[in-house]
């Protein structure tokens, strides 16, 4: 057998000012990924492309990997990126003789030119070759449409939020599709749409209704309804006209039972729809609230999530408003993952280890899409620590898969450990803190710029846990952001929108 194997992964913010050019997708910052090389990275690796490359050993494929490139969140992709990315994985299908193309995409990728980055790759693919069997694993914030599934013969979606079911994504869009090839299974697909923008804060699947909704999913592949069922949440930071909630199901041949899952599935999420809502506290009275619930020696951490800037959901990293508040208020003993200024890790890092310097840090990105800004924080602290920030992951997110947060500094201002970073990674694992010399289970407070991810293993040590209302382009407040393109009316952009459906 031999398979097409590829990733083009990146998860468009359509309000963040961070650019999206190639180097982004360049796993060190140098390097494009593809062939053995990125074989030998994403092998035994708890990601999407470990999963294919376990059932291709397995299968004893000839495997072509002709890219790799997935980024972390920002702003529209670069268009002159996105054809070398699209030519790269055409290039490689118009070579043929595959049994099988198997694509790891995330689905919600927005470019300078299109606002479905994944349905016009796959639109090129079927124009160069119509007929060899294809399978798409899918991100769960996929933005979905048509021709994102009107061109996949199988099509999965992440199950967890966090994301932890990555490999096994992969994993059951590729087994499926093998029964395709085998002649066993003819597979046909139905999927529709909800007027509904869930928010992040309220998508976890450790919580009701979208733990509900998966485990739904889940069941019927279990039982065998369904060779593969999908609920995505979607994307609401994103200005397109597909962005929310949406379902797709792939039947083996029974094409009214695919049209009555996805049936059930948008009626439940659209009856749920007020507690995929978030309750925003003022950020003064939620770090009041922390403070209060700051324990002593021997007990875990409150973690605070300073949730408007995170840079996995095109956060530029790098407002202050959350910490200034932490300052504010005196809490001691913190730590904060992080801000991301490359010119404060560069002037720390000349200053060296032990020196005491004074930074103006933060807020270097603007946010034109926003109506508040951030201010520079200054700083005076003693430089703690100087990383690489270069390590393999063990557990958390993505198992096995080394990792590149960009020279990392830790600044030591008293009563709080400040994070500096050079590259844009959300912190979700306590070996992220832990490489820099932060234990962060016998810290008093951990403070980080992140949603959801941060359960994946920081989740493990958190006693209490407290979200802050910062400054940031992943804003919980929708009144903050001005859509354009989006589908109207969706809900809660219009709130008293009555919806029947099936219609
Ligand atoms: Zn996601």
């Amino acid at each position: 057998m031999r398979l097409l194997l590829a990733t083009l992964s990146h998860e468009t913010n359509t309000f963040s000012p961070v650019p999206t050019k190639l180097d982004r997708f360049c796993r060190n910052g140098t390097t494009l990924l593809g062939g053995q090389a990125a074989i030998d990275f994403y092998r035994g690796t708890g990601t999407c492309m470990g999963g294919y490359l376990a059932v291709a050993e397995e299968l004893r494929a000839e495997v072509v990997v002709p890219l790799c490139a997935s980024a972390p969140p920002s702003g529209p992709v670069d268009s002159d990126a996105y054809e070398t990315f699209c030519r790269m994985i055409t290039d490689a299908v118009a070579q043929g003789g595959y049994d099988a193309l198997w694509l790891d995409l995330h689905g919600a990728m927005v470019t300078e030119s299109f606002d479905d980055g994944e349905g016009e790759l796959l639109r090129r693919i079927r124009a160069i070759d119509p007929h060899t069997p294809l399978c798409v694993a899918y991100d769960m914030h996929a933005n979905v449409y048509d021709a994102m599934v009107g061109n996949v013969q199988i099509v999965t979606g992440y199950q967890t939020y966090p994301h932890i079911d990555q490999r096994q994504t992969a994993e059951r869009a590729a087994r499926a599709l093998v029964r395709v090839i085998r002649g066993e299974v003819t597979p046909t697909a139905a999927w529709g749409t909800a007027p509904m923008l869930p928010h992040v804060m309220a998508q976890g699947t450790h919580q009701a209704p979208n733990r509900d909704l998966q485990a739904l999913c889940a069941a019927w592949e279990a039982r065998g309804r369904a060779l593969a069922a999908s609920l995505f949440v979607g994307f609401p930071h994103a200005d397109v006209e597909m962005a929310g909630l949406s379902a797709v199901v792939v039947t083996d041949n029974d094409p009214a039972a695919a049209q009555a899952m996805v049936d059930e599935l948008l009626s439940a999420a659209w009856t749920e729809r007020r507690a995929f809502m978030f309750d925003i506290e003022p950020l003064e009275a939620s770090v009041r609230r922390a403070k209060a619930l700051g324990g002593g020696p021997g007990q875990l951490p409150v973690i605070l999530l300073d949730h408007y800037d995170n840079c996995a959901s095109g956060g530029t990293m790098d407002t202050t408003d959350t910490l200034r508040e932490i300052i504010r208020q005196e809490l001691d003993d913190v730590a904060f993952f992080g801000i991301y200024d490359r010119d404060a890790v560069r002037q720390a890092i000349e200053a060296g280890v032990g020196a005491t310097v004074t930074l103006s840090i933060g807020a270097k990105l603007k946010m034109p899409q926003l109506p508040v800004s951030s201010a520079p924080l200054e700083v005076t602290g003693v430089v703690q620590t100087i990383s690489s920030g270069s390590f393999r992951l063990k557990g958390g997110l993505t198992p096995g898969l080394q990792i590149y947060m960009g020279t990392t500094v830790v600044l030591d201002i008293g009563k709080v450990q400040v994070v500096l970073l050079s590259r844009h990674i959300e912190p979700t694992a306590q070996e992220m803190l832990q490489v820099l010399g932060i234990d962060p289970a016998r810290k008093k407070f951990v403070a980080i710029k992140s949603r959801v991810h941060w359960r994946a293993d920081l989740g493990k040590i958190a006693r209490e846990i407290v979200e802050c209302a910062g400054v940031g382009v992943c804003t919980s407040d929708y009144g903050q952001l001005t859509f354009r393109k989006v589908r109207r009316p969706v809900f809660p952009l219009d709130p008293e929108l009555r919806w029947n459906y099936p219609a």
